[in-house]
């Protein structure tokens, strides 16, 4: 296998449009509306119930989140310290509320997987251009670029290039051919992401993927991109996971993704000499460069999705399973505005967190439980793609077909919404794909709380969170949000002390109302076939229950 096969299968698989949280980068697209399949069935809470839910509280929430969104947990990076210390907590959490333990090992379930850590042990890059050869030190080079917490573009190693030709173009040139470029080493300056007005950040990603993926279609073998903003690089820049199951990144990460290798180098003399190379015809040029970039170094990691199950009292029923879940993962610590280098990911998705926490609280004090099983989760690495709950979706811990919905937590602790203050309502992605959209509404009359569909978000945002892995094996699964896009969002200023706990109590007393009416009705939520858009998600639910 040559070098540039093995370091395409090596690329980082980029999240962008995968996580909830990419919104910045997401498109909206106004999509037509369903009918919703609105059940007929008149809802009501027993007095047990009411009294369960009554005892969220919004201190209790706020005790919990200003310890899961603290700075020592260092923004729950997967894998990190701080993410362990908050799976932890939330175990601990789950105990004391008396559930019954469900992972593989007691509360947790662990996947095995490796960090891989770009390597730049014994790194060299020289670029000769005659009269003049200049070598480029390993601190003035970033082997990836990432924003918001994506990897937009990376080079992973192993690569050796012997003096492979070299030519330096203006970034969005159009005119090249493949004679050209194949082989060589294409120097050019693409635009720093990170500099972007989020309004035009997907915009600009695409365009300089688009540049990208035209130069690796003409078999450049390498990118390097000159930075003149940045006097030093990032270095190998973030780890990525690796899930030793999916060595190859699916067909969906592979489009996402820049197609070649790409370095920045942050040096002076070295954008000199890309001005003045790039003053030349290319075939003037007799510049090459040499690079040797050693292969990436895997290190053993665990990490762990939290899980705990509130048994339901039905002979029959306590065997199926409503799952309500949140990722308890963030962004880490990373540089950010001023001296705070936290992402305390409070909203994101703290928020989920601890409502799943204290739900499970409230529950577990009900001296009627519900017909079915309620299972608490929480999952690691939604913001590097979904990583936990499509591990779950692969080894899930109690049956699929067993399990008849999903509700999914993000970012209900924020009311500050970008399109205007949002208090006492909430969306439901997905809305009218399956009856769930509908049984939160009628919570929402019991409650107080407008849950409704949002125009266009609603459904944009259906496959950009943790209800995704398991809407594909066919469980109807939705996530719930009170603000899709904030202040903050993605930011060290994401705090704890900025949440609204009054309106965060009262929507997550009616999800807590909404989850004991699926978990007390024999009849079980159906996709809505008469949507186009779930018929997928339909045609999986009748593969799921063949078995
Ligand atoms: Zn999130």
């Amino acid at each position: 296998m040559n070098q540039r096969k093995r370091l395409t299968g090596r690329l980082a698989t980029v999240a962008l449009i995968f996580a909830f949280c990419a919104s910045a980068l997401g498109a909206n697209f106004f999509v037509p509306q369903t009918p919703a399949n609105v059940s007929t069935r008149k809802a009501t809470l027993t007095a047990d119930e009411s009294a369960a839910l009554g005892r969220i509280s919004a201190d209790s929430l706020r005790g919990h989140l200003s310890f899961i969104a603290s700075d020592a947990l260092e923004g729950r990076d997967t894998p990190s310290r701080g993410l362990d210390l908050a799976a932890e907590y939330i175990a601990a959490q789950f105990r004391r509320a008396g559930l019954e333990p469900v992972g593989d090992d007691n509360y947790f379930q662990a996947a095995n997987w490796s960090r891989v850590e770009r390597n730049l042990g014994s790194f060299k890059m020289e670029l000769d251009a005659p009269p003049r050869a200049l070598r480029v030190e390993r601190s003035k080079v970033s082997l990836a670029s990432s924003v918001s917490g994506f990897t937009v573009w990376s080079a992973d190693g192993p690569l050796t290039l012997e003096r492979a030709g070299v030519l330096a173009i203006d970034y969005k040139d159009a005119s090249l051919t493949r004679e050209q470029v194949e082989g060589k080493v294409v120097l050019t300056e693409l635009p720093d992401l990170r500099r972007q007005e989020r309004e035009r950040l997907f915009e600009s990603y695409q365009a300089q993927k688009k540049f990208l993926d035209r130069l690796s279609e003409l078999k450049a073998a390498l990118v390097v991109t000159v930075d003149r903003n940045n006097p030093k690089g990032v270095g190998a820049g973030v780890e990525r996971l690796l899930d030793p199951e999916n060595r190859q990144p699916s067909a969906r990460a592979r489009a996402m993704s820049v197609s070649i290798p790409v370095i920045a180098v942050h040096d002076t003399e070295f954008a000199t000499e890309f001005d003045a190379l790039k003053s030349l015809k290319p075939e003037a040029s007799k510049a090459t460069l040499t690079l040797h970039l050693d292969a990436p170094i895997e290190h053993p990691v665990s990490v762990r999705n939290v899980a705990g199950v509130l048994r339901g009292s039905d002979p029959l029923l306590k065997d199926t399973y409503v799952i309500v879940s949140a990722h308890y993962d963030h962004l880490g610590v990373r540089d950010g505005d001023g001296g705070d280098r936290v992402f305390n990911g409070a909203n994101d998705d703290g928020s989920g967190t601890v409502s799943v926490v204290e739900l499970a609280a409230a529950l577990s004090t009900l001296k009627q439980r519900p017909k079915r099983s309620i299972v608490f989760m929480a999952f690691f690495g939604e913001e590097k793609g979904l990583l936990g709950s499509r591990y779950y979706g692969r080894h899930p811990l109690v049956p699929l077909a067993r399990t008849v919905a999903q509700v999914n937590l993000e970012q209900v602790g924020r009311t500050d919404d970008s399109e205007g203050p949002q208090v006492g309502s909430a969306a439901v992605t997905g809305f009218d794909y399956s009856d769930v959209g509908a049984v939160l509404r009628e919570a929402g009359e019991l409650t107080g709380v407008k849950v409704y569909k949002h125009p266009t978000k609603s459904d944009a945002f259906f496959g950009r969170s943790d209800n995704q892995a398991l809407a594909d094996t066919g469980v109807p699964a939705h996530t719930l949000s009170v603000a899709f896009e904030y202040p903050d969002y993605h930011a060290v200023g994401d705090e704890w002390q900025k949440v609204d706990y009054n309106n965060m109590t009262k929507v997550l007393r009616m999800v807590g109302a909404g989850v004991l009416l699926i978990a007390g009705n024999p009849q079980e939520p159906k996709w809505n076939e008469s949507n186009p858009k779930a018929a997928r998600y339909a045609q999986a639910w009748k593969e799921l229950h063949r078995q």
